[in-house]
C-alpha cells in the first residue's frame, strides 16, 4: 500500500470513537476523531481525509448537517461518507441516503463490519479516479470522455448522447471490429430491442460530423457484413 488513507470521524461516544479508531488504524487507515461537526469541519481546511464517519445523532451540528457542508464544499464533496444511525432512525436513514451518504451502519454494529464497509467503499469510490481524465485522440479527432466533449481540430463538434457513446466505444477499441449487435448492446443498453439498423443511421451521423468526406471515411471503416471499426 503506498499512501495511508486518512478518515475523519465525528462520534460524540468517545468509547465508539476510541472502538473505530483502533479498529481501522489495525486495518492501516489513518483516523483522526472528532466530537463535533465543527471541529471536523474547521479541520478539513487545512487537511483534506479520504473518507468521513459521521455519526448522525450528536449535541450540536447532526450528521445530516455536517453531510450537507461536505456536499456543498467543492474540495470535499465528493469523499465518501458512511453514516452511523441508531436502529429506531429508520427514516432518517432513507433522509441519509438521499442527502448523498454512500453508505450506512446501524448501532449496535460489529466492528469486523465497519471494517469491511470502509474497504468496499474505498474500492467502489476508486474505479472513478483511474478512469479518470481520458482524452482519446485519432488524427484530428479528440474525445474527451469525462467533459463529454468532442473536437475535430479546435472546433468543438455538436454530438447527440448516442452518437457521443458511439463514437466513444469505437475509439476505445481503435482498431479492433465492432459488430452491430455489440455496438446496439453497449450504446443503447440490453433492454433496447431496436434494429442493428439504428446503429447504421447513428454511424451515418457521426460520419457527416467527424469526417472530412463521409463519402469516404477516413476514421470509422464498414466491414462488410459484420460492423465497425475505428482506424
Ligand atoms: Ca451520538
Amino acid at each position: 500500500m503506498s499512501v495511508k488513507r486518512t478518515i475523519y470521524i465525528v462520534e460524540d461516544e468517545s468509547h465508539i470513537q476510541q472502538l473505530i479508531k483502533y479498529n481501522l488504524e489495525a486495518n492501516g487507515y489513518s483516523v483522526i476523531t472528532f466530537s463535533s461537526g465543527e471541529e471536523m469541519l474547521a479541520h478539513c481546511e487545512t487537511v483534506i481525509p479520504d473518507m468521513f464517519i459521521l455519526d448522525i445523532m450528536l449535541p450540536d451540528m447532526d450528521g445530516y448537517e455536517i453531510l450537507g457542508e461536505i456536499r456543498k464544499d467543492s474540495r470535499l464533496s465528493k469523499l465518501p461518507v458512511i453514516m452511523l444511525t441508531a436502529k429506531s432512525e429508520e427514516f432518517d436513514r432513507v433522509l441519509g441516503l438521499e442527502l448523498g451518504a454512500d453508505d450506512y451502519i446501524t448501532k449496535p454494529f460489529s466492528i469486523r463490519e465497519l471494517v469491511a464497509r470502509v474497504k468496499a467503499l474505498f474500492r467502489r469510490s476508486e474505479k472513478p479516479y483511474e478512469i479518470q481524465p481520458e482524452v482519446l485522440t485519432a488524427g484530428d479527432i479528440k474525445i474527451d470522455v469525462e467533459r463529454h466533449e468532442v473536437y475535430k481540430g479546435d472546433q468543438k463538434l455538436d454530438l447527440t448522447l448516442k452518437e457521443f457513446e458511439l463514437l466513444k466505444i469505437l475509439m476505445q477499441n481503435r482498431g479492433k471490429v465492432m459488430t452491430r449487435e455489440v455496438l446496439l448492446e453497449k450504446v443503447w443498453g440490453f433492454d433496447y430491442y431496436g434494429e442493428t439498423r439504428t446503429v447504421d443511421v447513428h454511424i451515418r451521423y457521426l460520419r457527416q460530423k467527424i469526417e472530412n468526406d463521409d463519402s469516404k471515411p477516413e476514421y470509422i471503416e464498414t466491414v462488410r457484413g459484420v460492423g465497425y471499426r475505428f482506424i
